[in-house]
């Protein structure tokens, strides 16, 4: 069984046709620039890679144009759309509906459109990407995966935020949490890496990357993450602050003169690591100024670590315990120095790791970093986001 897994963003588009019997990706790609100008990277394993730049008017054209090269003659990877059974889209949001993985019709499609003002970021090009493929794809079975749906058994405390309830109710202002596909992923790699079922477990999963957010998993169900209404709560983040006093938003906004639109681009986009450092957003850069001497970028990166350390504090609280803390994505699968900082003095929690360990953990493999003895087990799990969509995908088509 082949499925093609589609992530659109607002000005691009990422792509992976799966062969499901052997687990593998066989091709998979990136649009860019799509309404701007157009470029487009092509991968089949073991070939050369292939790029053009061209123009994308639209999300249709990019994705007229990858099921193109997918069964060009001497790019394509199959011969015919037909072996294509099914596409599974990522979608960030699915509001308090759509609140599992789903083949998708008119329905859903309306109730994504009727969402659109609590995702304002992601939710437009997310159905701009379902329609291209439903226009170009016509009758092919068609699944959205939604990145908040693993947080569909938060319990009402997790996701209810103090404020007058009627705006829950009127406007749905609430915890979602995102991230969900992957913190799922990588909490379903525990209970094999583990070989224990998950409904034994009290698992804190950490996706640390340009965006981060922690999750706890107890006993196989979400019971709370950091990301909240959108990506914005929890964490700092690249270029997100992460939480502040809330009373903070507003005294900047009018000191600045700053419209609402202003003080959002600048919570979205000049805060988190960036904000603090000065440096960059990207953590590679920002740790390198920081051995460098630079001291803003020294407090971006205490800042973070002490934030990572509070928040799985609390999640051991909320559980009543932790048996297995994971790292993923770009910054927890690779920082080394950040992972051994966040779980030095965690002791008292039975968390330790094997330093030679994590130092020299092979970059893009499972490892178990935990001290021998420790009552935690820690690891670094590369995620996988794509792959649990074509999963679900494929459950939902053989079902
Ligand atoms: P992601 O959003 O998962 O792609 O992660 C992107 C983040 O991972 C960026 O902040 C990168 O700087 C960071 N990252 C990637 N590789 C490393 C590395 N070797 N050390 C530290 N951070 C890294």
């Amino acid at each position: 069984m082949k499925i093609l897994v589609i992530n659109a963003g607002s000005s691009s588009l990422k792509y992976q046709l799966f062969d499901m019997d052997t687990g593998e990706v066989i091709a998979k790609g990136l649009c860019e620039k799509i309404g701007i100008d157009g470029a487009i990277t092509h991968k089949r394993p073991g070939r050369e890679d292939y790029h053009a730049e061209v123009t994308f008017r639209d999300h249709d054209d990019a994705i007229a144009l990858v099921l193109k090269l997918l069964t060009d003659k001497d790019l394509g990877v199959i011969s015919d759309l037909s072996e294509i059974d099914a596409i599974g889209n990522r979608v960030a949001h699915g509001g308090e509906k759509l609140r599992r993985s789903m083949l998708v019709g008119d329905e859903e499609i309306q109730y994504l459109y009727s969402i659109v003002g609590i995702n304002p970021l992601h939710g437009p090009p997310a159905i701009k990407g379902i329609e291209a493929c439903r226009r170009q794809m016509p009758g092919k079975p068609l699944a959205c995966v939604f990145d908040t749906s693993y947080y569909a058994t938060l319990p009402d405390y997790a996701y209810i935020y103090p404020l007058p309830y009627e705006y829950y109710e009127k406007y749905l202002i609430r915890r979602y949490g995102f991230h969900g596909t992957s913190h799922r992923y990588v909490t379903g790699r525990v209970s094999e890496l583990c070989g224990r079922p998950l409904e034994e477990l009290k698992v804190i999963t950490c996706h640390l990357g340009n965006g981060s957010s922690i999750t706890a998993t107890k006993y196989g169900k979400a019971v709370d993450t950091s990301m909240g209404f959108t990506p914005q709560e929890g964490l700092p983040m690249g270029t997100r602050s992460g939480s502040v006093d809330p009373t903070v938003i507003p005294y900047i906004a009018r000191m600045e003169g700053l419209t609402p639109d202003e003080t959002d681009k600048m919570l979205n986009g000049k805060s988190g690591l960036l904000g603090i450092s000065g440096v960059s957003s990207d953590c590679r850069e920002v740790r390198a100024a920081a051995e460098a001497g630079n001291d803003r970028a020294r407090l971006a990166l205490d800042v973070l670590v002490y934030d990572i350390k509070k928040l799985i504090g609390s999640y051991i609280a909320a559980m009543n315990g932790v048996d297995v803390l994971v790292f993923t994505a770009g910054i927890g699968e690779n920082d080394r120095d950040l992972r051994r900082r966040v779980c030095a003095e965690m002791d008292f929690f039975g968390i330790a790791i094997d330093e030679a360990v994590n130092e020299n953990a092979p970059r893009g493999k499972e490892v178990d970093i935990s001290a021998p003895g420790s009552r935690v087990r820690t690891f670094v799990i590369p995620t996988d986001e794509e792959y649990m969509i074509a999963l679900d995908t494929m459950k939902l088509v053989t079902k």
